[in-house]
C-alpha cells in the first residue's frame, strides 16, 4: 500500500488564528470561565480539547453569564449577535476569520449601494447566517440553480452575488453560472470569496484522487470544506471517506496493494492525521509520499481586543503574525517517512 499525503491539507490561516486566540485567552483569563459562542471551529477533537480545557461552548449569547468573557469562533457572527453581547456587558474577543469577514464588509457596502445580494453558500450555515445577518433585507441565499425562480428581484441591472467561502469551486461555478444566464447584468464580487485555503485543498485532491484507488478526508461532518474534498474526489471517481480519525478506519476499505490519498479539511488537527498513517503503515506496511501541490504563505493577525490586552499585560507575541506550515512527516510521528513529490511531477502521466 502506498499512501499518499496532499500537501496542503488540514489548518489554515484562519483557524490556526481562531484556536490561537482561545489559547491565548484561556492563559491571559486562567481562572476565569471562557465561553466561545459556536464551535470555534467545526471539528469535534478541537472542540472537545478545548472542553476538557475547560472551555464552555454556547449557542445562543443569553448563555453567557452577564459580563463573562465570550470568544466570537471563526465562521464569524451577525451584528444582532455582536449587540446582544455589548447589551450583556460581555467582554468579547472576535477571532471571526479576516477572509469571512472580508465577506461581510462586501455585503454591508454592496446593501448600502441599494444592490440586492444573492448569498450562495448553505443557508444553516454558521457562515451564512452571520454574513446574511449584515444586511438581512437585501440578501437572499442561494442554494443550488433550483432556487432561482424563487428569488424576488426588484432591478435586475443592481444585483451581485457573494459566495460562501467554503463551496466546492465546481458547485459554485455551476450556480454562478445558473444565476448568470437568469440575470445577465449580475455584478461578480471585487475579488474571489472562495478562499485560499478551500480552492488550494480542491485543488489538490483533483491533482492527486485520480491516480488513487481511495480518498481518505480527516474532518468532522460538519465541515463544510471537509465535505466538499469527499464530493471532488467522488466527481473525478475516485472513491472517498470522510472520517474524525483512525477509530473510524476500517480495514475493510483497503487492498495491499492500494494507492490511498490522504487529505484534511481546514479544521482538522494533523496529529489525527498522522495517527491514520501510523495505523496504516502497521497494519498494511504502507509507504509514504507526500505531494507537494501549492505552498501557502497566508499570515493573519490576533485579532485587536486580544492584541490589546496582551499588551497591557506586557504578554509578548501581541504583534506576531499567525502562519501554518507545513508540518514535518517524521518516522516517529507518522511511522515512515514520506517521499517527497514536487508539484511539477504532477504533470506527468501517473505511474
Ligand atoms: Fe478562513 Fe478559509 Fe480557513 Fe475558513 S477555511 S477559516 S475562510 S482561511
Amino acid at each position: 500500500m502506498k499512501i499518499v499525503l496532499a500537501n496542503p491539507r488540514g489548518f489554515c490561516a484562519g483557524v490556526r488564528m481562531a484556536l490561537d486566540v482561545v489559547d491565548q485567552v484561556l492563559d491571559l483569563f486562567e481562572g476565569e470561565p471562557i465561553y466561545v459562542y459556536h464551535e470555534i471551529v467545526h471539528n469535534k477533537h478541537v472542540v472537545g480539547r478545548f472542553r476538557d480545557r475547560g472551555v464552555t461552548f454556547v449557542e445562543a449569547i443569553d448563555e453567557v453569564p452577564k459580563g463573562a468573557i465570550v470568544v466570537f469562533s471563526a465562521h464569524g457572527i451577525s451584528p444582532a449577535v455582536r449587540q446582544a453581547a455589548d447589551e450583556r456587558g460581555l467582554r468579547s474577543i472576535d477571532a471571526t476569520c479576516p477572509l469571512v469577514t472580508k465577506v461581510h464588509s462586501e455585503a454591508v457596502r454592496y446593501a448600502r449601494q441599494g444592490y440586492q445580494i444573492l448569498l450562495v453558500g448553505h443557508a444553516d450555515h454558521q457562515e451564512v447566517i452571520g454574513t446574511r445577518g449584515e444586511a438581512p433585507d437585501a440578501i437572499q441565499v442561494v442554494e443550488s440553480p433550483e432556487d432561482i425562480p424563487n428569488l424576488v428581484i426588484d432591478d435586475p441591472a443592481r444585483l451581485v452575488y457573494l459566495t460562501q467561502t467554503t463551496l466546492s469551486t465546481d458547485d459554485a461555478g455551476v450556480i454562478i453560472d445558473a444565476l448568470k444566464k437568469a440575470f445577465p447584468l449580475l455584478k461578480a464580487p471585487p475579488s474571489e470569496d472562495i478562499c485560499y485555503a478551500t480552492t488550494n485543498r480542491q485543488q489538490a485532491v483533483r491533482a492527486i484522487a485520480p491516480s488513487c484507488d481511495l480518498t481518505i478526508v480527516v474532518g468532522s461532518r460538519n465541515s463544510s470544506n471537509s465535505v466538499r474534498l469527499t464530493e471532488i474526489s467522488k466527481n473525478g471517481g475516485t472513491d472517498a471517506r470522510l472520517v474524525d480519525d483512525v477509530s473510524e478506519i476500517d480495514a475493510a476499505w483497503f487492498k495491499p496493494n492500494d494507492r490511498v490519498m490522504l487529505t484534511a479539511g481546514a479544521s482538522a488537527p494533523e496529529d489525527l492525521v498522522a495517527a491514520i498513517c501510523r495505523a496504516l503503515v502497521d497494519r498494511f506496511g504502507a509507504t509514504l509520499e507526500q505531494w507537494d501541490v501549492f505552498d501557502e504563505d497566508v499570515e493573519f493577525a490576533l485579532p485587536g481586543a486580544l492584541r490589546k490586552e496582551m499588551k497591557r499585560r506586557g504578554v509578548p507575541g501581541a504583534d506576531d503574525r499567525v502562519r501554518v506550515s507545513a508540518s514535518e512527516v517524521t518516522p516517529e510521528a507518522y511511522g515512515a517517512v514520506a517521499l517527497t513529490v514536487s508539484a511539477s511531477k504532477l504533470d506527468r502521466p501517473a505511474e
